[in-house]
């Protein structure tokens, strides 16, 4: 069964055709600007030529309207009719604590999925946008949301309670989520393939390094811990987010900047993180990494503040956990930067870890970078977020 995997923002659908049995990628492709001028949509046939294609889309369903095109273009689509589309799985942000995995949209998920907004203003409606113009579009079609947040529901309450007054939780649903669910999911499963291990039987710690950052501790097949809370601002320094900070902070810079609490949030959110850090330089880790080379300051503290964070969680999540078996890396650093696994894996001597250097040379495959004597192992585990959905769409609709 092919299942289309649809990614959707305020503004942009990103979208990829998935073969659900040999989980092979038939076409992928994204629609920028939608309802603003200058709109266009990039096509890409697994195999053939990227198509970009300047052209109105004055709403989502319009976009849908295009994609559904593209893909059963005569000349250059993958398939003749759209009953070759079998399910469409849809990324959805924030399911609260509403949902604790995927499910089948009915209008009951939808009316859910909305009473998530709340929680995540900026994602969640777009994400309902999406679903209803596959609908219009598509109406014999079953649809599956699955959301960033479900795979952490397993979180103990001791995991994700804040130590603030009790009521905020109760009347506002305050509380750690998580988020990049579907990415710990996706590589925690392939973590105990590549072990040889049952997933029940492994302690996990998945790291998804990229532009955003989060950390999860998974035990017997559970979350049971992540770095990112109520939004994906808390835990790691990412690319442009701050991550944990003193929350008093907020009030001191608004009281010496003349600033209002809306503005410093945008600078923790936009601002801050490694192009922070760095003094305006960059929220690239590549730029970052040439500077840290040539041994500029800026680059030299920036670094060492996000290996040591990362390495902080790492530990706390060992303790979380009473140990851990395998330490896996993934995203966009993650999975390309053998120099910042390397200067994390520094700090944790007392995992037993020694790293196989040329392993860790390694790019885009899925590999054990220990030496065989390593106590714990460290592996790269390249993410693939939309087979994830692809693969949870499919159990549910097969
Ligand atoms: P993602 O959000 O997963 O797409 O990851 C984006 C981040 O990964 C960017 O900050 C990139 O600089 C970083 N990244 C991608 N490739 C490399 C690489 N070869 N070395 C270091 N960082 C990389």
């Amino acid at each position: 069964m092919n299942i289309l995997v649809i990614n959707c923002g305020s503004s942009s659908l990103k979208f990829q055709l998935i073969d659900a049995g040999t989980e092979k990628l038939i076409a992928k492709g994204l629609c920028e600007r939608i309802g603003i001028d200058g709109s266009q949509i990039t096509y890409a046939p697994a195999g053939g030529e990227k198509q970009v294609t300047i052209t109105p889309m004055k709403d989502h369903t319009d976009a849908i309207r295009l994609v559904l095109n593209s893909l059963m273009d005569e000349k250059t689509g993958v398939v003749k009719k759209l009953d070759e589309i079998g399910a469409v799985g849809h990324r959805i942000v924030h399911g609260g604590e509403n949902f604790a995995s995927s499910t089948v949209i009915t209008d009951e998920v939808i009316k859910a999925i909305e009473e998530c907004n709340d929680l995540a203003p900026l994602h969640n409606p777009a994400n309902l946008i999406g679903i209803a113009a596959c609908r219009e579009l598509m109406p014999e079609t079953p649809m599956v949301a699955v959301f960033d947040t479900a795979f952490h529901q397993t979180m103990p309450e001791e995991a994700y309670l804040y130590g603030i007054p009790y009521e905020y939780y109760e009347k506002y649903k305050v509380r750690r989520y998580g988020f990049h669910g579907t990415s710990h999911s996706y590589v925690s499963h392939q973590a105990a393939k590549l072990l040889g291990k049952g997933y029940e039987d492994l302690k996990l710690i998945v790291c998804h390094l990229g532009n955003g950052a989060s950390v999860s501790a998974v035990k017997k097949g559970k979350c049971v811990d992540t770095s990112m809370g109520l939004t994906p601002l808390e835990g790691l320094i990412m690319g442009t987010r701050s991550g944990d900070i003193d929350p008093a902070i907020v009030e001191f810079l608004c009281n010496k900047e003349q600033k209002s609490v809306g503005e410093i949030l945008s600078e923790l959110n936009k601002k801050s993180g490694v192009l922070g850090l760095s003094g305006g330089f960059s929220s690239d880790f590549r730029d970052l990494e040439d500077e840290f080379q040539k041994g500029s300051e800026f680059a030299v503290r920036t670094m060492n503040a996000f290996a040591y964070r990362v390495a902080k969680y790492i530990g706390a999540y060992t303790a979380a956990m009473n140990g851990v078996d395998a330490i896996c890396f993934t995203a966009g650093l993650g999975e390309n930067s053998g120099f910042i696994r390397e200067k994390i894996c520094a700090y944790l001597g007392y995992l037993g870890i020694t790293l196989d250097a040329e392993a860790n040379s390694k790019r885009g495959v899925e590999i054990d970078i220990t030496t065989p004597d390593s106590r714990t192992r460290v592996l790269v585990i390249p993410t693939n977020e939309e087979l994830s959905i692809a693969r949870e769409t499919y159990a549910l609709v097969k």
